[in-house]
């Protein structure tokens, strides 16, 4: 049998899945032309699964209603209320003490209880999971591992009913959302060198950021253009 095509959206360029069905064709490695009977199963979940298609349905009134109008803080606080989330759970960097603190502040104020609970929680030894001293940020210093999954477990005890990523690490924020038992959403998105702001990587990859499309790492990368502004051996200057 053959294999279907991978799903590959990023590169179509008819979006017929946004259109009436039927007006336009889809490309041959379209999802709705290769997977037709999975994505009918999905769609029948959403149809037979209360809490899918009450999410699904919330969403979709939180996007529209705030559409260009409300900052991402306020689509949280207005996804809450349309799912009935009186308690809300900020599972947070210790980098971003004071950020959490404010989104706190904020969710307090438009009256919401909320917990939130740092990744170093537990303060579990990076040694203690098997790292090497070599493997820390800072070798030689106590570094305790990021804890996601004990934050999932504290907000879980604690009763929250929607929980807020704020400024995870990558793959620390893949293991509290695999653990969580509230549906879960993202306020801030970590990302040290951009500001927390790492779509510029994706603005900026055809120009002072090219690096990424070549494969080459930052440290290669400016190895690369320091040799190249170095003065050649045999010349004078
Ligand atoms: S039409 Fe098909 S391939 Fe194109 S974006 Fe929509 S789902 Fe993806």
């Amino acid at each position: 049998m053959k294999e279907p095509l991978p799903p590959t959206c990023a590169i179509c360029a008819v979006q017929a899945c946004d259109a009436e069905p039927a007006r336009l064709q889809p490309p041959r490695f379209c999802p709705m032309v290769t997977d037709g009977e999975l994505l009918a199963k999905v769609e029948q979940a959403y149809l037979t699964q209360d809490e899918l298609r009450q999410l699904a349905v919330h969403s979709a009134r939180t996007e529209a209603s705030g559409y260009m109008r409300r900052t991402r803080i306020e689509d949280i606080m207005d996804f809450a209320r349309r799912i009935g989330a009186q308690t809300l759970g900020i599972a947070h960097c210790i980098g971003f003490m004071q950020e959490a603190k404010l989104a706190m502040g904020i969710f307090e104020a438009n009256g919401f209880r909320v917990h939130t609970v740092c990744c170093k929680v537990g303060s579990i030894a990076k040694e203690t999971l098997g790292l090497k001293d070599h493997e820390k940020v800072e070798p030689g210093s106590y570094e305790p591992v990021c804890n996601p999954v004990g934050q999932a477990a504290l907000l879980a005890r604690a009763g929250t009913q929607l929980n807020v990523v704020l400024g995870l690490c990558v793959g620390h924020d893949s293991l509290f959302f695999m653990h969580s038992q509230a549906p879960t959403t993202v306020l801030v998105v970590k990302d040290r060198v951009l500001g927390h702001n790492p779509v510029a990587a994706l603005y900026l990859s055809n120009s002072y950021y090219r690096r990424l499309t070549t494969g080459e790492g930052a440290d290669d990368y400016l190895r690369r253009r320091i040799a190249r502004s170095q003065p050649a051996p045999d010349c004078d200057g």
